[in-house]
Formats: structure tokens, C-alpha cells, sequence
């Protein structure tokens, strides 16, 4: 064995024992993205009783988070659900994070920015350089590639899917993803967050969509192609489900509460993916996402929600 195989087996050595030190309890928590994922997965950390630093891309949709998070909790206090003092101490543990350097002492960073490859991207490379070594960072894509994902930071031992499931404070799964080379301390740590949280971890493979958006966005896509090919109106085909297959939602409804734009972003994936043309995101879907009109959140999809009532749009 000649030296330089020494020096590279003992490099390897060490880099191993680097990568299997236990990663720590999760006590704070960076959230990128304060969108309805992002405020909602501050809501949940912060009334467990985490340190939180929630960041977006202005001031302006930080607090727009903030106002969110409020509103929903002041409803849980009114529910009963938890009480005003918990509400007063979870809202005292989010802050305002303005920039990522607030990430600095975060011992998990949860991204849940825009579903956009690209977006995430840039955000892990701006990420990495201020994180302390043994921070996990994981994202709550409902898609993407884990790996590839992970291969877009510092750390792929050192990351993981945690997939939440919208309105974070009510639904009870939490998928959880292992990219390639994510190590089990990483997926401990995020089996263990999910127990304080108080939800159910399933676990999925690193494939086009997981388990849950695999299966519910393509029924989806095909209630906009029932649409898009005149079977059936915005109404009919909301009612036949809810009250033929006893689906809490319509799905054009559920449309428009994931977002349009998350929507074909999850069947764009799909569809690159897995090259099955059964994924072809519906040209009607795309139409609505060109429009601007993405659902709730900008108070238009496949209803109108600017009045009292939502109004069918078709
Ligand atoms: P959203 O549009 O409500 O929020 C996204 C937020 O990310 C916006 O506030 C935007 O300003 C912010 N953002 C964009 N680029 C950013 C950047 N570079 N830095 C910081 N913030 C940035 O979207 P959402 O529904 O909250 O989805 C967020 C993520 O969660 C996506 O990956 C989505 O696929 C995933 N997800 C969504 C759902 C759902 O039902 N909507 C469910 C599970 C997972």
C-alpha cells in the first residue's frame, strides 16, 4: 500500500466518523418560505415548544406569515384546542428571520419555498455557507428529487424530505423522504421531530411525487381534464365526488386549496419523471396558472373567492 492510498483511506475515515456523529435534539428550527406550508410548519414547531426563525423572500410576506399564524391560533384558543397563554408563548418563539444568517444556531432548516427546482436550488447554495456543521436541513418539496436536491448543498447525509401536509396544524401525516445518501441519525432526528410535533411519520421512497401526491394529484388532473373536456361543470364534478365517493373536498376545490401553480408543478414532475403521458398536466390547469389564478391564495382558481361565497369560475 503506498502512502498516497494511506492518506486517502485515512481522509475517508475521517470524513465517515464526521458524518456519524449523532446529530442533535432539534430545538430550533429555521423555516424558509412563510407561504400556507411555511406558516403553517412555524405554527405547529412553535406551539411544541421550538425556537423558530421564519424567512421570505420581503418583510412584507414574513408578516403576512406572522398575521396568519396569529389568526389561526387565536382560532384554536376560540376551539378550546389550546389556550391563550400557549398562544402567547409560541408567537413570543417565532422570529423574523430577514436574511439566512439568522439560520446560524438552527438546528434543522425546513425549506418550503416556491415548488421550483431552480428556487430551491439557489436557496441550499446560499444556505450551506452559514449553517453550523451539524445542522439537518430538509425540504418540504411535495415532488422533487431528494437526491438531487440534497446534491445541491454541503451536507447530503444531512438531509431529508419532511413532507407536510396542508393545513399543517390539522392533518396529521408527515411523509418522510431519505435521499440516496441521507444517514440514519438524520432520519432519527426527523422521526423524533415528527413525534414532538405530535403527527404521524410515514415513510416514502425518493420517487416523483412520494406516496400521497403520487396518487391524489393525478385524480386531480383528471377532475380538470373532466372539465377541460365539458363532462361535467366546477360544481358537478365537486358534488359527484364529494357525494359519490364521500371525498371530504371536491377536487377542483382541493385544487385551488393546494395552489394551481403547486399543482402542475407536482404533474410537470411527474410527468418528466416517470415519461408516462397518463401524468400530462391538463392544458386547462396550465391555462389558470398563465392567468395568474391560482386558487385561495390569490382569491381566484376554479372558484372565485373575492365575494361572501365562493363562485364557480366555469
Ligand atoms: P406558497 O406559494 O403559499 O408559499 C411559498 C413561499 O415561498 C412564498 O411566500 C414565497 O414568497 C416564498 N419564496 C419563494 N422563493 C423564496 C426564496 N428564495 N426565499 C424565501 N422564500 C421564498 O406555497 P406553499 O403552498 O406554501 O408551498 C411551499 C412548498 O411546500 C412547496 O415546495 C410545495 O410543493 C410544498 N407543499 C405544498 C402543499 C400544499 O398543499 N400547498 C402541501 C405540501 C407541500
Amino acid at each position: 500500500m503506498d502512502a498516497r492510498t494511506v492518506s486517502v483511506m485515512s481522509y475517508r475515515r475521517e470524513t465517515l466518523s464526521d458524518r456519524s456523529v449523532a446529530p442533535p435534539e432539534i430545538k430550533s428550527v429555521g423555516i424558509i418560505g412563510a407561504g400556507q406550508m411555511g406558516n403553517g410548519i412555524a405554527h405547529v414547531c412553535a406551539l411544541a415548544g421550538l425556537e423558530v426563525r421564519l424567512n421570505d423572500l420581503s418583510e412584507e410576506r414574513i408578516n403576512a406569515g406572522l398575521a396568519t399564524i396569529n389568526g389561526n391560533m387565536a382560532r384554536q384558543v376560540a376551539k378550546g384546542m389550546i389556550t391563550e397563554a400557549d398562544r402567547q408563548a409560541a408567537l413570543a418563539r417565532i422570529k423574523p428571520a430577514l436574511s439566512y444568517e439568522a439560520f446560524g444556531d438552527c438546528d434543522l432548516v425546513i425549506e418550503a419555498a416556491t415548488e421550483n427546482e431552480e428556487v430551491k436550488r439557489k436557496i441550499f447554495t446560499a444556505l450551506c455557507p452559514v449553517l453550523k456543521p451539524e445542522a439537518i436541513i430538509a425540504t418540504n418539496t411535495s415532488s422533487i428529487s431528494i437526491t438531487r436536491l440534497a446534491a445541491a448543498t454541503d451536507r447530503p447525509e444531512r438531509f431529508i424530505g419532511i413532507h407536510f401536509m396542508n393545513p399543517v396544524p390539522l392533518m396529521q401525516l408527515v411523509e418522510l423522504i431519505r435521499g440516496i445518501a441521507t444517514e440514519d441519525p438524520t432520519f432519527e432526528a426527523a422521526k423524533r421531530l415528527i413525534e414532538k410535533l405530535g403527527k404521524t411519520a410515514t415513510v416514502a421512497e425518493d420517487f416523483p411525487a412520494f406516496i400521497v401526491n403520487r396518487i391524489l394529484l393525478p385524480m386531480i388532473n383528471e377532475a380538470i381534464y373532466v372539465l377541460y373536456e365539458g363532462v361535467g361543470s366546477v360544481e358537478a364534478i365537486d358534488t359527484a365526488m364529494r357525494l359519490g365517493a364521500n371525498h371530504p373536498m371536491g377536487p377542483l376545490q382541493l385544487a385551488d386549496f393546494i395552489g394551481l401553480d403547486t399543482c402542475l408543478s407536482v404533474m410537470q414532475v411527474l410527468h418528466e419523471g416517470l415519461a408516462d403521458s397518463k401524468y400530462r398536466p391538463c392544458p386547462l390547469l396550465v391555462k389558470y396558472v398563465e392567468a395568474g389564478w391560482l386558487g385561495r391564495k390569490t382569491k381566484r382558481g376554479f372558484y372565485d373567492y373575492r365575494g361572501e361565497k365562493p363562485i364557480p369560475t366555469r
